[in-house]
Formats: C-alpha cells, structure tokens, sequence
C-alpha cells in the first residue's frame, strides 16, 4: 500500500450477543494496528442478521469497547440504516450478470450428491440454479436468494497482514456464494464490502475464522471494479476442548469484567500477552502499547483460554 495513504481501520462488533475475551483480543488488534500507524477508525455496527440481533447487545458493545481503551472517529455506522445502497450495488451486479436468483434452500443443497465436497464452510454449493440469468427472477413463483457467480478469474491469493500468504481455490472450494437473502435482506457477504469500500477502509483485522469470506469478498471488489483494502487475520481464542470460544466455556464476556470493577488495563495485559506482544500479562493499557506493536510478533497459532486464566483475571 501507498505509504503515505493514512490507515483507515474498522471495529466491526456485531450485535446479536455479548462481546467475550475473543473479539476483545481482535479489537484490540485492529486498534493498535491502525493507531500505531496514526490512523483513523470507524466504528460499524452489522446488525444485518436481524432474528439473530440484541436489543441491548449494541450500547453493550460500544461500552465495552470504550472500558477497554478501544476509541474511535467516525461512527457508530448502522448497517440497517444502509440497506438502500446495498441494494444499489446488488442492482449493479445484476446488469452486469454477475449474480444470479437460486431457488434452493439449505437442506437442497446438503442433498445434492453432486456436492463435490464438504469444508469447515458448508457445503459447495453444487450449481444447480447457476443456467439462470438475472431476467429469470421475474418468472420465479418461490422465494430466491442472489447468488454471486465465482469464476476462474477471481483472485486466488493474497498476502495476510499477520498470516502471510494465503491461497484458496475459491471455484472449486467456495463455489458461489449468496449476497441477496430470501427474504431480501443483504448478505454479511455484501454488506462488509460496500461498507468497507464507502467507508473508506484501507485495513481489515479480523478473526481468522474469516479467512475464506475474504477470497469472496476479493471476487466481489474485482466484479465492482474496487480496490479492496489489506487484510489481516487475528488466530481465535478457542476453548481446552479445542473449540471456538463460546458460552459452553464459561462466562467470558467483556461486561462481566466491567461489572465485576476489574481494571481494564488488566484484560488488556492478558490479551497482549495471549498475542505474544508482552512477555507476561501484567496489566497495560492500549495506548501503551502502540509503541511495540509489530504485526510480525503477533502468535499465529490459535490461544487456548483456560478457566484458571479467566478466574486470575477476576480475582481482586
Ligand atoms: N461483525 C463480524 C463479527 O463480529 C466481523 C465481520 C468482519 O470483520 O468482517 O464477527
């Protein structure tokens, strides 16, 4: 990237439920990796996944991220006061037959025997509606989504901010791939793209579980004839079980911490050290850690959280 281009980063929490000590050590990362660089960050609310989304779930974050010592410039954005411009950009990759209407449903698509093969995302998607054109919606009787046509000239690779390369066949192992849902909502898909395309983003630090949304998202800026922005890839913080961190390993939320008066600088020590950017977790708080923020130190291997290590955080 041009070095004289100012970092515009994003803090993307997504209000369907409370933030835990994963999206903290994410955020974390986004913040020192655009401030360390003076840059600008712009808070986004994706709260697109309506049945899912929490009344309280948004203040929730927002105070969260605020304790933390994780500020911002611009926002909150709400994506649900957008959703006439994710239409606009769906309309635009209708007149260039970049999409197309898809009629099957989930289980449609796991009974397919054509399907060629089952990842860590699902299924891939066989191709069953892919003969249609963008005019056939008008004669469909049943509910469609839209789906993106992924073709041989979508970026293959890119250089990960934290990973390094990555590589992915996105055809053969991600297969095409929904931007307009059912019930004519914008898929996450469509929705970050634009959002980070308008908002000027230049820096995307994101849990690595996104990793192969991000081969979709870079089919979707070369379809839209958009630069898309770096990204970079924060390893998750599982359980002891090896598992995702989730509600089944206790309860890690960020405002339980809050509640409790732990000191923030606290949380932010253990997640500093988690991510191998202090040697111990003694407590430290974001803005000194600017200083020895490098990308190239950060673990790349996942961080197992443990109940002791959880328990020290809210001892007094
Ligand atoms: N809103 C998503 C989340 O909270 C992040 C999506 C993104 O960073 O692109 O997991």
């Amino acid at each position: 990237m041009d070095a004289a281009l100012p970092i515009i980063g994003r803090l993307a929490p997504s209000p369907t439920g409370a933030q835990h000590a994963g999206n903290a050590r994410t955020y974390l990362l986004a913040w020192l990796s655009a401030r360390s660089h003076a840059g600008h960050i712009v808070l986004r609310i994706e709260d697109i996944d309506s049945p899912r989304v929490k009344p309280w779930a948004m203040q929730q974050a927002m105070d969260d991220l605020r304790w933390l010592g994780l500020d911002w410039d611009v926002g909150p954005i709400i994506q649900t006061e957008r959703l006439a411009r994710y239409q606009q950009v769906l309309e635009e990759l209708q007149q260039h037959e970049r999409i197309y209407p898809c009629t099957c449903t989930r289980s449609d698509i796991e009974a397919a025997a054509s399907a060629p093969h089952i990842g860590q995302e699902g299924p891939v998607y066989p191709g069953t509606c892919a003969y249609r054109s963008v005019a056939d919606a008008a004669g469909l009787t049943v509910p469609f989504a839209w789906r993106f046509r992924t073709d041989a000239q979508q970026p293959q690779s890119y250089t990960d901010l934290l990973q390094g390369t990555q590589v992915c066949r996105t055809v053969q192992d991600l297969g095409d791939f929904v931007v307009g849902k059912r019930d004519g909502s914008p898929a996450y898909q469509l929705a970050v793209v634009v959002d980070d395309h308008d908002q000027g983003i230049t820096e995307v630090l994101r849990g690595d579980d996104l990793i192969p949304s991000t081969f979709r998202q870079l089919a979707l800026y070369a379809a839209l004839g958009w630069q898309p922005p770096e990204f970079g890839h924060v390893p998750l913080v599982i359980g002891p079980d090896g598992r995702r961190l989730a509600k089944r390993h206790g309860d890690t939320r960020i405002s339980l911490l809050r509640e409790r008066g732990v000191p923030p600088e606290r949380l932010v020590g253990f997640l500093a050290w988690s991510t191998g950017l202090q040697a111990t977790a003694e407590p430290v708080s974001p803005r000194d850690l600017l200083a020895q923020y490098q990308p190239q130190s950060i673990a790349r291997a996942p961080f197992v959280l443990r109940p002791e290590h959880w328990n020290a955080l809210l001892e007094d």
